[in-house]
């Protein structure tokens, strides 16, 4: 499950496909992929070699 949030007002919407719009602020378009907090590993983070 994806989860989208509103560039526009901020509002987060899980949904499997792309929402038209905004169910929060009625936006269109504005709905942009979040990625999951959940499973989701920082691609930052560095591996300490031994
Ligand atoms: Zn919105």
């Amino acid at each position: 499950m994806a989860v989208w949030k509103c560039n526009s007002c901020g509002a987060t919407k899980e949904s499997r496909c792309k929402p038209k719009k905004c169910p929060q602020c009625g936006a269109e378009g504005s709905m942009v992929k979040e990625e999951a907090k959940e499973d989701t590993p920082k691609k930052g983070a560095k591996r300490k070699k031994s």
